[in-house]
């Protein structure tokens, strides 16, 4: 591990204000001191911000406002969670193992970084997301867990090739929830929808998200629930605990009777960001909960979707999986 520096701060001004070049923000750390120690990043100061407050939760069926530093375990735990966004309580809890949950952060697991093997491990020469221009091994390499919609690859107009998924769960559900994330830096607040949170890789894979530099995120904030009766959390990895998503799937259904009067869906691990489909809530708004809607929805989420050599299997994976997920959702919630 390179040498670096530490600071610790006790106020979200003082941490926006500690930001020096090359230095980054020290929550959890459960992502971010990985990289360290494979060499993948490189900071030359740690600001850390576990002492600046952000590390509250307040729920109810009005709408939710989570602190960036609240801890993963802590949110999935949370009453008002639990009783008005189960969608985002499971998500978390099928992520990492109980330690790691108990460490990260809310604003640490937005920021999360893509778990592509050849990001991972520097004697690997060729990653765009690292050393930008250099290539993408994964693209001829082994490809089991990268992306099958959104990506930039032989095909797309972009010199600069990459197949990366996002790894998070609770980013999944938090697209579903139409979640904001609000953030500060030296210019004043923001607030950006998380669907614009995070970008798909285009021509600069080495930028994950919209976050400058020097902004520090504050909280995420839910709307009103809507999916507290109607929600399911769907994960298919390759074992039951302590593992990334091969795909998952968030669905909420506001019903009206038997018809869906409005859907939130959202999958995981199939692109560089949580990829979130009008096209598919638009195929299930209005009409029955029944599995012809759901599977004319998975089409829709779907569409355009390539595979490479190993992982072709996901396109059909993440059909059947938006079915299962909405019809599990249609007959209400997971148990707690
Ligand atoms: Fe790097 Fe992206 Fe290619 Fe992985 S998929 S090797 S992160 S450029």
């Amino acid at each position: 591990m390179n040498p670096f520096a530490y600071s610790r701060v006790d106020a979200p001004d003082a941490a926006i204000h500690a930001l020096l070049q090359n230095a980054k923000f020290l929550g959890g750390g459960t992502n971010l001191v990985d990289l360290m120690k494979y060499g993948v990043e490189r900071p030359s100061t740690l600001v850390d911000i576990n002492h600046i407050g952000l590390d509250k939760v307040q729920a109810d069926a009005n709408g939710a406002t989570i602190g960036a530093l609240v801890r993963n375990s802590d949110l999935a735990n949370d009453p008002g969670i639990v009783a008005n966004y189960p969608l985002l309580s499971h998500a978390l809890l099928s992520g990492a193992s109980a330690q790691l949950r108990n460490r990260a952060t809310t604003g640490g697991n937005l920021m999360q970084r893509t778990r592509c093997y050849y990001f991972m491990d520097t004697a690997f020469p060729a990653c765009n997301k690292r050393k930008p221009g250099s290539g993408c091994a994964a693209l001829k390499g082994f490809n089991r867990i990268h992306a099958i919609l959104g990506q930039s690859d032989e095909g797309s107009t972009s010199p600069h090739t990459c197949i990366a998924t996002n790894p998070s769960d609770m980013n999944v559900a938090l697209y579903a929830l139409d979640a904001k994330v609000e953030v500060h830096g030296p210019k004043g607040k923001r607030t950006i929808p998380v669907r614009d949170f995070h970008r798909l890789p285009g021509d600069h894979p080495e930028q994950d998200t919209l976050l400058r530099p020097d902004e520090l995120i504050l909280s995420v904030t839910l709307p009103a629930a809507k999916f507290a009766k109607n929600s399911w959390y769907l994960k298919a990895r390759d074992r039951q605990s302590y593992a990334f998503a091969l795909v998952s799937v968030a669905a909420g259904l506001e019903m009206d009777g038997d018809r869906i009067k409005t859907a939130g869906l959202a999958l995981g691990g199939v692109a560089h960001k949580p990829w979130r489909s009008a096209e598919a809530e638009h195929a299930l708004e209005g009409k029955p909960a029944t599995e012809e809607t759901f599977e004319k929805a998975a089409d829709a989420a779907l569409a355009g979707a390539k595979g490479y050599e190993h992982n072709a299997f996901k396109v059909e994976l993440a059909k059947q999986c938006v079915v299962r997920a909405l019809m599990q959702a249609s007959k209400g919630v997971q148990a707690s």
